[in-house]
């Protein structure tokens, strides 16, 4: 990353489970750093420009991922297309009135990270399986989010990337109320910016047009 200042390094999280300190955010005041040419052709903005108390905790810049090896660049950053911007502000906004913050494990994927993961798990209904095209994560139109409260993650009943049916949003087997009731209000907040839950992954939302098929992205992550 090119950065005209230097950002503080956020914590790095060896282990972030349910109840899980949450790292913390990025201090307020401090300028983000322009996104690269590329990024910005690409119409990617930093989400830290969007919801600048965001926490920001990518798993895959981290070697605490399904994969167990960092697929990212230490200094990665959470990139979205412009078109979540007033989804996610909105959502941020709904959950800061209840003292909440969201926490961002993923944003825009480059392509060929999502082929390492398909490689590492080919079960297309946990890692999208890559075509000749990008979409949802490829594209920097779907992010994957939970809430911390007070600094501490709350209880959503699995850790990210957890490759079990009690990972389903509207999971009920093995997911207590308290978690259900979580996910209802992550759903809640992020559907008020018009982001919509995969049914499959309590975590992942998609926004306007993730599912739309477009040319792959050569965008670095940093
Ligand atoms: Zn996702």
């Amino acid at each position: 990353m090119k950065a005209i200042r230097t950002l503080p390094t956020l914590a790095t999280v060896v282990a972030v489970g349910v109840g899980a300190a949450a790292p913390a955010a990025a201090a307020p005041g401090l300028e983000v750093p322009p996104v690269s040419p590329q990024a910005a052709a690409a119409g990617f903005v930093d989400v830290r420009t969007v919801v600048p108390d965001a926490v920001i905790d990518l798993r895959y810049a981290t070697a605490n991922n399904f994969v167990g090896v960092p697929l990212y660049p230490a200094d990665a950053r959470c990139l979205v297309h412009n078109s979540m911007a007033p989804g996610l502000a909105k959502a941020a906004d709904d959950l800061r009135a209840q003292g909440d913050v969201l926490v961002f494990w993923d944003c825009y994927r480059p392509h060929d990270v999502q082929v390492r993961m398909f490689d590492a798990v080919p079960n297309p209904a946990w890692v999208a399986k890559p075509g000749p095209y990008a979409r949802s994560h490829e594209a920097g139109r779907s992010v994957d989010v939970t809430i911390a409260e007070r600094g501490r993650l709350v209880d959503m009943g699995t850790d990210f990337d957890d490759f079990s049916a009690r990972a389903q949003a509207y999971a009920t087997d093995g997911v207590s109320a308290v978690a259900q009731a979580n996910r209802e209000r992550l759903r809640a907040a992020m559907g008020a910016g018009g982001l919509a839950v995969y049914s499959g992954e309590w975590w992942h939302f998609d926004g306007p047009g993730a599912g739309v098929q477009r040319p792959i992205l050569d965008v670095p992550v940093d």
